[in-house]
């Protein structure tokens, strides 16, 4: 036995992955990714294709499990219990990490510009670039102010763990400043008045947390200010939890007028100042300012600049977010893709396909479908075609046939006419994504088995408008389930709506709504740091020195 560079036995005793049929060494291709929230940590977490070289590019060493981020405001739950250090999962896979942020996205060059976190004190060695055969951004979104004047410079944000320690402090801060002697009545009411901007979840969230705190500790700390204390949240629309079921929103907004909670819809903040909060009323358009101690802004999220400004080079520069298509694939670029709170898929409509959609199911090209035709097409346009289903189902229909009967009477035979008559309505009931963990965990996961099985595919390519479904190797587009939306309101109670119109609202929806996201990512030890941190609450109430 010779023993050569592409002997068989030495790919036996070497490890096979990295030697071509040829016993050549295979350059491995770099995937790099951006981001070690949500989505990238699922990613990462489900990729397991030896033929990649995967390089980790956060300015974030760790994982955050921002559904308790509310719950670290206040003392129930600590910071260090949500978290997730990646390293452990980076040596577990063996990709690298490195901790830095990305700056600029070179598309053209297949390159990305990173600024580690402390570039200020290591003069010249704090930048780098990093090439890339596949770039995954995975990097989230930040708090949208919607330019209003003031917010950035002093209003506080709930986002990152830092943030939440931050209100924390400033909270327990304002208690400590109102308990100064040589006070007017008048003072320790501005110091103590917490305005929340923002009815969506986690605005609706956080007043809950601190109605909490204030009634379960802060009447035993500080007794002498307590009835100085006032929670206003500011809600610009109608309704808080607007997408939410109505029953939850009624909820809600009872709950937290018997809370005390001074709830003010249709006020839209138009700036903060140092001492005052302005808001103009959108029945008289009258603008009133308020003194207060603390702002807490959350009224949703934009795009992050290094995102604005890759958006501009592929000419995307018109969109407000980052498109992808239903393969997560970055619309007008290569080799990108995009998940999680950064991007939103661009959703293709069924009136734009119709003729390809048409003549697709027209096997024998004979102008006019039968029933045999029709079936062998439904399961693509279902899949992908969301829209479709959600129409179905609005409709009371349990298929496209139904729904072609409907629309044409008992005429077995379709043409094109028919066809577009019968789906024209469908595009209707498209919508986007919502920004949420559960959608940016699946989107991970999703991304993570296509890689897995990225070679197969790549054999058997089919464009997408020739429905890429075919084929032994499929490639499906993504596909979001809904397992179910939550909003704890506060006194240990949290309203459900999940899947099915079924709305439950108690204690028992709050177990439910941390097992669905602790289920699948969290380990067992920040699983465990949790309880144990909910049962020291139990017994010896909240932490309250900052
Ligand atoms: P993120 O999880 O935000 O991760 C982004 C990652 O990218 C981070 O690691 C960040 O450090 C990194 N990054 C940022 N900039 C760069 C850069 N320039 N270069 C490289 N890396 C970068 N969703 C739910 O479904 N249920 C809930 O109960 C829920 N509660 C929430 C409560 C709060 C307080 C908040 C803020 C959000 C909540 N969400 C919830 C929403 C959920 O957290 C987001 O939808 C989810 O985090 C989106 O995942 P992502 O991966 O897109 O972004
Ligand atoms: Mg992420
Ligand atoms: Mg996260
Ligand atoms: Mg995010
Ligand atoms: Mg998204």
């Amino acid at each position: 036995l010779v023993y050569t560079d592409s002997s068989p036995l030495r790919r036996l005793l070497h490890a096979d992955a990295t030697l071509d049929e040829n016993g050549q060494p295979i350059r491995k291709k770099k995937v790099v990714v951006l981001g070690s929230g949500w989505s990238g940590y699922s990613f990462l977490n489900y990729l397991n294709n030896p033929n990649y070289d995967v390089q980790v590019v956060s300015p974030r060493n760790f994982f955050l499990f921002t559904p308790l981020l509310p719950s670290v405001t206040n003392g129930t739950v600590e910071a260090r219990s949500i978290v997730e250090p990646i390293r452990g999962l980076m040596r577990k896979k063996g990709f690298e990490y490195t901790e830095a942020e990305c700056v600029k996205i070179d598309a053209s060059n297949k390159k990305i510009h990173c600024r580690s976190k402390d570039g200020s004190s290591l003069k010249g060695t704090a930048e780098f670039d990093m090439d890339y055969d596949i770039l995954v951004i995975a990097v989230g979104a930040k708090p949208n102010t919607f330019n209003t004047p003031g917010v950035e410079e002093h209003a506080y944000f709930l986002k990152e763990a830092e943030d939440a320690l931050n209100i924390r402090h400033s909270v327990i801060d304002c208690f400590e400043r109102a308990s100064l002697p040589n006070l007017t009545e008048e003072e320790r009411k501005k110091i103590l008045h917490f305005v929340v901007v923002g009815g969506g979840p986690t605005g609706v969230e956080f007043s809950a947390e601190l109605h909490d705190f204030l009634v379960d500790d802060v009447a035993k700390i500080y007794p002498k200010v307590q009835e100085f204390t006032r929670i206003t949240l500011l809600e610009a629309g109608d309704h808080i939890l607007n997408m939410f079921d109505k029953r939850i929103t009624a909820f809600a907004e009872e709950k937290f007028q018997r809370d005390g909670i001074d709830l003010k819809t249709g006020s839209m903040v138009v700036g903060v100042t140092a001492d005052e909060i302005s808001t103009k009323e959108r029945e008289t358009g009258k603008v009133v300012s308020e003194p207060y101690g603390m702002v807490v802004w959350s009224t949703g999220i934009g795009s992050r600049p290094v995102i604005r400004d890759f958006m501009q080079q592929i000419g995307q520069g018109q969109r407000r977010v980052l498109a992808t298509d239903e393969w997560l694939r970055v619309e007008g670029c290569d080799s990108v893709y995009a998940l999680g709170d950064t991007a939103t898929i661009n959703q293709r409509r069924v009136m734009e396909d119709i003729a390809a959609i048409f003549s697709k199911a027209d096997k024998g090209n004979t102008g006019t479908l039968n029933k045999k035709d029709f079936n062998g097409v439904v399961k693509d346009i279902c899949q992908r075609y969301p829209q479709v289903e959600l129409y179905l189902k609005k409709n009371k229909l349990k298929n496209i046939a139904q729904l072609l009967k409907s629309a044409n009477g008992e005429d077995t035979q379709v043409n094109i006419e028919k066809f577009k008559q019968a789906l024209s309505e469908v595009d209707s009931q498209m919508k986007n994504l919502p920004a949420t963990a559960q959608v940016a965990s699946q989107q991970g996961k999703y991304l993570a088995k296509c890689f897995n099985q990225m070679e197969k595919c790549e054999k058997k390519p089919e464009g997408p408008l020739r429905f890429r479904g075919e084929g032994r190797h499929r490639f499906q587009p993504f596909r979001y389930k809904h397992f179910g939306s939550f909003a704890p309101l506060g006194g240990e109670q949290t309203a459900a709506e999940l899947p099915g119109d079924w709305v439950s609202i108690g204690h028992s929806s709050q177990w439910l709504w941390y097992s669905v996201y602790a289920s699948k990512l969290v380990s067992w030890r920040t699983r465990m740091l949790v309880i144990s941190d909910w049962t020291r609450r139990f017994v010896f109430g909240r932490d309250s020195s900052s």
